[in-house]
């Protein structure tokens, strides 16, 4: 065979081929993708965390939590329903393992004894890869700033809807957190929030503009993985937590 005929036979092949992966299929096997197959997760009953769950908190200790001030044992209170409850102005309490992306459950309550008002009612927070805060906050009969209000991504997104059940009653959190990407130290790829508040959608896979402070903007400060951190907010407001469970996505 000539060089000329094998380049010739070369293209037709080529060309057939890319013919073909446009053609309409005409059978329902052509759509069809047999691998890889996913792995088998056993999902948990009632509330319970699937099989494949870290869980970071089952009511029996704080084992898995230190103290974010000064990284000794975590000082929140444990109580004897399976819960712990915010130890005032003990600090902020984060998980001793880091995480990056996320599928997170977490389940809260403010107490049913209301207590002041505005951002000093059942505050708290749950911050994804120790710098974004999902707000945690008693918001029945109590308004704030709507971008500070219970399920927002504080100071960054307000939240879809007020999903909260009674105070002194159980909230779930089910969050996915996809953790940004850095390159020489910039941010080359925001992360993003999704949250669900006991079943309703309220953060709708929202771009996360940086960290969240009180005071001032969103800032990209570089990172890899990082704790979960939940807040002391400093004001005795009694928010106790349960049933904490991760599913790691990266
Ligand atoms: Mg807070």
């Amino acid at each position: 065979m000539t060089t000329r005929n094998l380049l010739l036979m070369f293209a037709v092949l080529t060309f057939g081929w890319a013919t073909a992966q446009e053609k309409e299929p005409t059978t329902p096997e052509e759509t069809e993708i047999y691998e890889p197959v996913p792995p088998k997760v056993t999902p948990g009953e009632d509330g319970a965390p699937p099989s494949d769950a870290i869980v970071l908190f089952d009511g029996t200790s704080l084992d898995k939590w230190i103290s974010s001030v000064d990284s000794t044992a975590a000082k929140w209170i444990l109580n004897d329903d399976g819960s712990m409850t915010v130890k005032d102005r003990t600090g902020d309490i984060q998980t001793k393992q880091n995480f990056g992306s996320v599928q997170l459950h977490i389940e809260w309550k403010s107490p049913a004894e209301v207590q002041r008002d505005g951002q000093n009612r059942g505050n708290s927070g749950v911050f994804l890869n120790n710098l974004y805060e999902v707000q945690v906050l008693d918001n029945n009969n109590n308004d704030t700033y709507v971008n500070g209000q219970v399920g927002s991504i504080y100071k960054q997104h307000v939240p879809l809807a007020m999903a909260s059940v009674p105070s002194g009653e159980w909230n779930t959190y089910d969050i996915i957190y996809h953790a940004p990407e850095f390159e020489k130290g910039q941010k080359v790829k925001s992360g993003t929030l999704t949250v669900i508040h006991n079943g309703v959608l309220i953060q709708d896979h929202v771009e996360i503009k940086g960290t969240t402070p009180y005071i001032g903007w969103p800032k990209n400060p570089p990172h890899g993985k990082g704790p979960l951190r939940l807040q002391d907010h400093g004001d005795n407001s009694r928010v106790s937590y349960r049933n904490i469970w991760v599913r790691e996505l990266d």
